[in-house]
């Protein structure tokens, strides 16, 4: 007997109704889906990323890139992957014969995006590349041009750009909500552990480019930047621990200033010395919005407050990963430019370098 079928007279029988109004559209089949290779099994790769890639609409795991053959096969039977898509980091470049592959998502320690973002591009793949896109300038210029030879797409993961919470705030504060904003603060501290692998390469040069500037501050400055919709013109900074840990060789902590056209100014503090610290303050001629935290994975709070009064603002259904890697998908399927390609990254390595030059010197530094 069939499901459907009546069971008694009064059984009034299971039907099948035309498609309900969806909250989403219905997601790409798993053939349509722009497939990613992740280059760098480590915490945020694995914890955040892969996970999430479930949650797209347009995007596939295809396969794992890891210097761990285990880790690889482990997560590969994880997710579904066979064998063949599963590379060491020396036999990467036969990924270029992989057509399960659209795109590579480096999430290696910062010192290593510039040479495996133009070894993906040398393979013929679309590049997603973690913040901080590079260690220099010139490291960036160099991705954007091996990107542009190679005619494949450069999108920096800047996840916090395609998360609700912030772009609700980018839309009240350019929305004129609490008035011409005046002043930015924004704080980004953590504890920096040295018995974790993941903090170990951070607190070395060579392999983190930078400090608590590059690994965390850049949200300031991106922040700063987003919510003002205009670029800084000049930047001054202190160090406020360089640091005193023989372990350390980059900077623990700076605060700095920066300076924009309409007049706003940003005051931003980074650090590695106290904890838990993810906050974005707008200080509007007429109101204020605060989103603390602000860049966080999972928890984001968005407090406005007014002449009327203070609204918390809650928003349901804000997957910033799987919005992030769905403008990847897009921009690979539609052909364009993803919304925060590589001169995207490259703005904030030059602003953060005038930020040490600041730091180093005392001098203000236009930007
Ligand atoms: P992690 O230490 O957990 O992972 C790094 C991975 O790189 C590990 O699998 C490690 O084995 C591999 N690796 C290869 N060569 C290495 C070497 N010589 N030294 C150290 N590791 C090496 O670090 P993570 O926290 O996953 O960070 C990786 C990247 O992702 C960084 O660029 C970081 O800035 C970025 N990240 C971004 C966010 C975000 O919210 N957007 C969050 C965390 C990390």
């Amino acid at each position: 007997m069939s499901a459907s079928a009546p069971t008694s007279s009064s059984d009034p029988g299971l039907t099948g109704r035309p498609m309900p109004a969806l909250r989403r559209p219905l997601p790409d089949p798993p053939e349509a889906r722009v497939g990613i290779a992740l280059v760098g099994l480590g915490a945020y790769a694995l914890n955040q990323i892969a996970p999430n890639l479930a949650n797209t609409q347009h995007a596939r795991l295809a396969a794992v890139v890891s210097g761990n053959a285990e880790k690889a096969q482990a997560v590969a039977r994880a997710y579904g992957l066979e064998d063949s898509h599963v590379y060491s980091y020396d036999d990467f470049d036969r990924i270029a014969e992989d057509e399960t592959v659209d795109a590579v998502y480096v999430i290696l320690p910062n010192a290593f995006h510039r040479a495996w973002t133009e070894r993906a591009f040398a393979a013929g793949k679309h590049v997603l590349c973690e913040k901080p896109m590079a260690g220099t300038v010139e490291d960036c210029r160099a991705m954007i041009a091996a990107g542009e030879a190679a005619g494949k797409k450069l999108m920096i993961a800047y996840r916090a750009q395609f998360d609700p919470y912030n772009r609700r705030a980018i839309d009240l504060v350019q929305g004129g909500e609490i008035g011409e904003p005046r002043l930015i603060m924004a704080d980004h501290h953590r504890l920096l552990k040295l018995d974790e692998l993941r903090d170990q390469w951070r607190a070395q040069k060579d392999l983190a480019s930078g400090g608590s500037l590059y690994d965390i501050g850049i949200y300031s400055v991106n922040g700063a930047r987003y919510l003002l919709g205009e670029e800084p013109t000049e930047v001054t900074a202190t160090y406020l621990e360089r640091s005193d840990r023989e372990e350390v060789s980059v900077e623990e902590g700076v605060e700095w200033q920066m300076t924009f056209p309409s007049g706003a100014r940003a005051l931003c503090s980074s650090g590695y010395r106290a904890d838990q610290a993810k906050r974005i303050h707008v200080q509007g001629a007429s109101g204020e919005l605060t989103l603390d935290p602000a860049t966080d994975y999972y928890e984001r709070n968005l407090t406005v407050k007014t002449e009327e009064g203070t609204r918390e603002i809650t928003i349901p259904d804000s997957n910033q990963f799987a919005a992030m890697l769905d403008e990847m998908a897009l921009a690979v399927k539609e052909d364009r430019e993803p919304a925060t390609p590589g001169a995207e990254g490259l703005r904030d390595v030059e602003i953060m370098q005038a930020i040490y030059r600041a730091a180093e010197t005392g001098d203000a530094v236009a930007v």
